[in-house]
């Protein structure tokens, strides 16, 4: 095949136009291994770069994707071989290399994971970023020592990507998981993927002067930011701790140093992006394995096609889950 297809952003003055276009492999830029694309996965920052987010994407026209999952059609580098089914996702991927909504990518060896056994592709990008992230989050906090016993955990954000596999996750290990979330009509399907209870965003987000709240999280997974995890912060049992991943509700931290001081609690920074390989290696061998997990209730397969739509949808808060794309 010499043409391939690609769900393609173009800018025209200051407008971005969406929509499939048969690309030549001349676009893909010079990188050694190149991977035919089977699926992806849409996650907000594909829907930021197919909008012209700046802070995303600065070179149009391009390929989103920060996610794709397919076989090797050929490697300059000796690490991989045609036919070997792997996994990329993050560092520039979809940002300004083009990305996993393409049938075609062509990537640095060093962003290429190989594909756990127990993963199928299609498994590997219903995860996705959103499914490495949580693992990653989960990851640390076991890591610091927490464990089932210790006492509920607490997801925030819990119906979007991140939060809707941590909740699983957390579930899956046994762990006592409250799922905060403000879309009711999750707490049905959240409850079905192992949350013990459903908590209400409100109550997370309600700004406090206090410094310090009841105990009554033995750990948490936060992806909103902002009052909800200072929130989350406040009222973490001692020596307990929190991942941070995410930012919906904002950048700031309303702190003060005492549940640090007089907890001992822990706020652990999460960042898939550059997360070393090793680690990444490590994360998607346990999703592979003793963390698999059954998502297919909370995932919505769609087309290059579909994209435009899902864009919308995704920016617009109306997506739930996990948005699996299928690309070749
Ligand atoms: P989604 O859009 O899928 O989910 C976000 C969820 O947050 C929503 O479903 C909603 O859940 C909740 N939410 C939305 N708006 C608000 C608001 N104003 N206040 C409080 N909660 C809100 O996003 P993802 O799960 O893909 O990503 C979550 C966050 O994690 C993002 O900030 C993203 O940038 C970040 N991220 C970070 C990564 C990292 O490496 N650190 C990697 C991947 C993502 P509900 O209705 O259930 O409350």
């Amino acid at each position: 095949m010499n043409t391939f297809r690609a769900f393609r952003v173009t800018k025209e003055g200051e407008t971005f136009r969406r929509g499939v276009q048969e690309l030549s492999p001349e676009t893909l830029p010079e990188h050694p291994v190149t991977v035919e694309v089977h699926y992806s996965s849409l996650n907000y920052k594909d829907a930021l770069s197919a909008t012209g987010n700046p802070g995303v994407t600065k070179r149009y026209p391009h390929t989103p994707g920060i996610d794709a999952a397919g076989r090797v059609l050929s490697s300059a580098d000796p690490r991989f071989r045609p036919g070997d089914e792997v996994i990329v996702t993050s560092y520039d991927l979809g940002m300004n290399t083009p990305g996993g909504f393409g049938e075609r990518i062509r990537v640095p060896a060093e962003w290429v994971v190989p594909l756990p056994s127990g993963l199928s592709v299609r498994d590997a990008m219903v995860l996705g970023t959103a499914g490495l992230t949580a693992g990653l989050c989960l990851e640390a906090l076991l890591e610091r020592g927490l464990k089932p016993e210790d006492g509920p955990v607490v997801v925030t954000g819990a119906s979007g990507g991140v939060g809707s596999v941590a909740v699983a996750l957390l579930a899956h290990l046994g762990f006592e998981t409250l799922a905060s979330t403000g879309t009711e009509a999750a707490h049905a399907w959240l409850k079905a993927l192992g949350a013990a209870a459903i908590l209400p965003r409100e109550e997370l987000a309600e700004p406090s002067e206090r410094p310090l709240l009841k105990g009554r999280f033995a750990g948490a997974v936060d992806t909103v930011g902002g009052e909800t995890l200072s929130n989350v912060v406040k009222s973490l049992r001692p020596r307990a701790a929190a991942a941070a991943c995410g930012l919906v509700g904002g950048p700031e931290l309303s702190l003060t140093v005492f549940p640090f001081i007089l907890r001992g609690v822990s706020l652990l920074g999460i960042d898939s992006a550059e997360c070393p390989m090793p680690l990444r290696r490590r994360v998607w061998e346990k999703l592979a394995g003793p963390w698999k997990v059954d998502l297919s209730s909370i995932t919505d397969e769609i087309t290059l096609e579909d994209l435009d739509a899902k864009i919308d949808a995704i920016l617009a808060g109306r997506t739930q889950g996990r948005v699996l794309v299928r690309v070749a």
